[in-house]
């Protein structure tokens, strides 16, 4: 292989800007198996249902390797999305096939949204701190990524309603149940106030959704996909990442007829269609196994590790420190004392065998840096307390 690099006034203007990032540098020494990471944003491996989904491969690869070996409908496999609708209908969004797409993972999803409904310089209202590599989507469509105010609970809808005044955007993305990376759930009122704010003013929503299966407590809040203010207006994305196994890469779209039919073209260009063996697979698991059995093992482990983590935060992090307490999802979120400064502890974090994700990354404007993300799915409970005391340490 040759080391000339083409100039770089030669990339696209939206590539020319994709640097290095020292964190992720810093997060890169965190492979060692010594280090204890609440770094990553992945689901637990031990708990993947490799069994049963070794059985839906072998059972495809038996009965229909001519269609599962061969190209396919950019749509989906009918079979797959017509048990993802039944599903959301089972869940009270009642849901066709036809309403949806099969993606690669909800990150294409939200790229295709990208791709259908932005012209360079149309505006996208975000959550502050929001999804990384959302913003970075949102970014390469050359969109201008303005930030809502949040509180403990989400977007506030009085806010939302002033900046959609000020600033006319076209899109609104949310991440409505135990946000990444602060796990915050929205509201059931202020879901029904962002509709609202949404049918007034015409505004698109973009509702991400690879977290709601993953609820250990409380009440589920309906999907704004499902509230008549918003429901011609609201794309609901989907993934089996957080549900099955994210290496699968299997999403879902479910958006109203026009925007759908332009993100099926989008998807055209980009990949064809979805891996159809994969596709196939995840329908044949669907019907053999039973994965809500296999999510109530998920939540039960998750569950066991976000208590170990929220009893031990209290002695890991410094006085004056706060911290969510997530009903569900992956991830706590955390803000040090006055004059802390989350990137700059990493080093020393690391250096002790213990790692986080600094928050500033997530903020699309105003970076907090005392915050800092940790996620508890990876570690058993006796493993994140060991963490935490090396945090502590950190922190002394
Ligand atoms: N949206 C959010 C909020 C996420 O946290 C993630 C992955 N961590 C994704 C989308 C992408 O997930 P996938 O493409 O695996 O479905």
């Amino acid at each position: 292989m040759t080391t000339a690099t083409a100039p770089l006034s030669s990339l696209a203007a939206r590539a020319r800007d994709v640097g290095a990032s020292p964190v992720r540098e810093i997060l890169a020494l965190t492979a060692r198996p010594e280090v204890i990471s609440f770094a990553g944003g992945l689901p637990a491996p031990e708990l993947f249902d490799a069994a049963g989904l070794r059985a839906a491969y072998d059972a495809v690869l038996a009965t229909a390797p001519r269609t599962a070996l061969q190209y396919s409908t950019t749509e989906g496999d009918p079979a797959l999305r017509g048990a993802v609708a039944a599903r959301l209908s089972a869940r009270g969004l009642a849901t066709g096939a036809a309403d949806l797409l099969v993606t690669g993972g909800s990150q294409q999803g939200l790229s295709l949204l990208a791709t259908a409904l932005l012209e360079p310089g149309d505006t996208v209202l975000v959550e502050n701190p929001t999804y990384l590599a959302a913003l970075q989507c949102f970014g390469f469509a050359g969109a201008r990524v303005v930030p809502v105010p949040t509180d403990a609970d989400g977007v506030d809808p009085e806010a939302l309603e002033q900046a959609v005044l000020r600033e006319r955007p076209k899109l609104l993305y949310l991440v409505p149940d135990f946000q990444n990376p602060t796990g915050r759930t929205l509201p059931g009122e202020r879901r029904a106030a962002v509709a609202e704010v949404a049918g007034r003013h015409g505004l698109w929503i973009a509702e991400d959704d690879p977290y709601g299966e993953l609820r250990f407590e409380g009440e589920r809040q309906p999907w704004i996909a499902g509230l008549t203010p918003a429901a011609d207006r609201t794309a609901l994305l989907g993934s089996f990442s957080k549900v099955m196994a994210p290496g699968m890469r299997l999403g879902w779209l479910r958006a109203p007829a026009a925007l759908l039919r332009a993100c099926v073209i989008a998807k055209q260009a980009a990949d064809l269609h979805t891996s159809t063996v994969d596709q196939a697979a995840a329908a044949r698991y669907l019907v053999d196994s039973d994965l809500d059995a296999h999510l109530e093992r998920v939540r039960g482990a998750y569950r066991a590790r976000r208590d170990a983590l929220l009893a031990g935060l209290d002695s890991a992090l410094p006085p004056g420190s706060s911290w969510s307490r997530p009903q569900g999802g992956m991830f706590v979120w955390a803000r040090l004392p006055r004059g802390c400064d989350a990137t700059a502890l990493l080093r020393e974090a690391v250096r002790r065998d213990v790692a986080y994700v600094p928050g500033a990354p997530f903020f699309a404007a105003d970076p907090d840096p005392r915050t800092l993300r940790l996620s508890f799915t990876t570690h058993t409970p006796e493993e994140i307390t060991r963490g935490l005391s090396r945090l502590a340490g950190v922190f002394a």
